[in-house]
């Protein structure tokens, strides 16, 4: 890791390095990205930065979008997806005019804040995640109007995009929504897994393990280790960065979509979660409910309390509610439990190790932005810390049950999650307060989240007919 210029400059001068590339997160929580070549690297890249159109990114009205970034030289790495001999970097966004400094909507300027505020009230030093990825690897995606006519593809290991249904195959076929820990010869894609694993570990990404998921047209699942929220969601980018182009390297895509194929199992991105301080887990305690302390269980009764609100950023696509039903292992009740996998937080049972004792939040899918997602997450948990929410007094469970199983009118009690993106963006509007506490996010970006949500994707999306009303109408 570099600190100081000089370092970087001597760094780019030993190993011939010819570009100097900088990666910027829009709202959507993409990267976009601009290089320059190494010679014009000086003290100005970090002092002046590179002026861009923060309209063009989601952030501003169009009458001030001028704004900057100056990169942020201690996340220096090489890209190994540039022919080109490339060390990129990623930037903070600040505003130009009378205000100049930090931007207070950039994600990775939320991250900061969030974390300086949950130091600021003494809970604890680090919110330390660790995110699972699940993707589908495709051969060949061709989004026209052939391909919008998959709603028929029920057995969609026969569909053309499917990695797992190779020509070349010998007839071994993933088994239909059967396919969980997948051997070979079924899992074609192992060894990409495997390449995609070795390049996270060269970025200095620790992953836990790989392995098929439960798609059969060719899902998979990557783990990484916990890491402290503020690099874990930089992290989050470098991940994604590299599982689609270690893909597209070998000519496959793969694609974080919540829910790519109907009928197939939807693609999540539980959020696994601990509180740390003076080193120690806060959320552990052997006599507890499934061996969490009682500052997890408010944890977990903030974030349920937020639940339906915190959706708007969790889950930001009109397609992650196509993932949210039952069926397939993806949460549909506000409820907390150690087995079940409809509960939106559930309590790993195999944790042993006490300093990794921690609960998931299953709902959160990769169309999210992570910087934000993780932010309100932080935020939601505190709220539940410092009001004392204590779920089991909520009705929020624990459910160790199936909840199908339960009496219709307990299950009536246990809220459902939120069934559209326009479902989630109203409970937002209604409930973003504990948001703003600690100056953390600001009004006017929520505002300007909802506002993009409505314009840019909801009603974007709505008046489009879709292939299965052709058949249905
Ligand atoms: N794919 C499921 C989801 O949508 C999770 C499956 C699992 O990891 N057990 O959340
Ligand atoms: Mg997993
Ligand atoms: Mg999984
Ligand atoms: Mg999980």
């Amino acid at each position: 890791m570099f600190k100081k210029l000089e370092e970087l400059q001597q760094y780019i001068q030993d190993n011939e390095i010819k570009m100097v590339d900088f990666k910027v997160i829009t709202l959507n929580g993409r990267w976009r990205h601009l290089a320059i070549p190494v010679e014009r690297l000086n003290e100005r890249t970090f002092t002046d930065g590179i002026g861009f159109d923060g309209s063009s990114y989601g952030y501003s009205k169009i009458e001030e979008s001028d704004m900057r970034f100056i990169p942020d030289i201690t996340t220096a790495f090489i890209d190994p997806y540039c022919g080109v001999k490339t060390i990129s970097m990623i930037a903070n966004i600040h505003t130009i005019g009378k205000k100049e400094g930090r931007f207070s909507g950039d994600p990775r300027y939320l991250v900061e804040k969030a974390n300086k505020y949950l130091n600021n009230l003494g809970i604890a030093d680090e919110y330390m995640i660790a995110p699972e990825f699940e993707f589908y690897i495709f051969d060949k995606v061709n989004f026209g109007v052939e391909n919008h006519h998959q709603e028929v593809f029920i057995d969609s290991y026969e569909a053309p995009w499917n990695s797992n249904s190779k020509e070349d195959n010998k007839g071994y076929k993933a088994p239909f929504q059967a396919s969980y820990h997948l051997a070979l010869p079924y899992d074609v894609n192992n060894d990409l897994r495997s390449e995609m694993t070795l390049k996270l570990l060269q970025m200095g990404i620790d992953v836990k393990y790989h392995h098929h998921e439960v798609g059969s047209a060719g899902q998979h699942e990557i783990e990484v280790e916990l890491g402290n929220m503020v690099s874990m969601a930089d992290n989050t980018m470098i991940a994604k960065y590299v599982i689609k182009n270690e893909a597209l390297k070998h000519d496959k895509s793969a694609t974080f979509m919540p829910k790519p194929l109907y009928g197939e199992a939807g693609s999540g991105m539980h959020v696994h979660m601990l509180l740390r301080k003076n080193g120690q887990n806060l959320f552990y305690d052997a006599d507890g409910y499934s061996g969490l302390s009682q500052e997890a269980l408010y944890f977990i009764g903030g974030i349920l309390k937020h639940s339906k609100a915190l959706l708007a950023f969790t889950n930001p696509s009109t397609n992650s509610y196509k993932r949210l039903i039952p069926g397939f292992e993806a949460p549909v009740s506000v409820c907390f439990a150690t087995g079940n996998r409809s509960a939106v937080i559930r309590v790993p049972g195999y944790v042993r190790n006490p300093e990794e004792k921690r609960f998931e939040f299953r709902s959160s899918d990769a169309t999210c932005n992570p910087y934000i997602a993780y932010s309100a997450m932080l935020m939601a948990g505190i709220d539940g810390i410092v009001n004392k929410i204590d779920p089991t007094k909520e009705g929020y469970g624990p459910f160790d049950v199936n909840v199908f199983d339960l009496p219709k009118e307990e299950q009536d009690k246990i809220e459902a999650l939120p069934k559209s993106l326009e479902e989630a963006l109203e409970e937002l509007k209604k409930d973003y307060q504990f948001l703003l506490e600690g100056g953390v996010f600001d009004k006017d970006f929520i505002d300007n989240w909802i506002h993009k949500k409505y314009e840019k994707e909801i009603k974007k999306i709505m008046p489009v007919p879709t292939p299965l009303e052709f058949q249905l109408y």
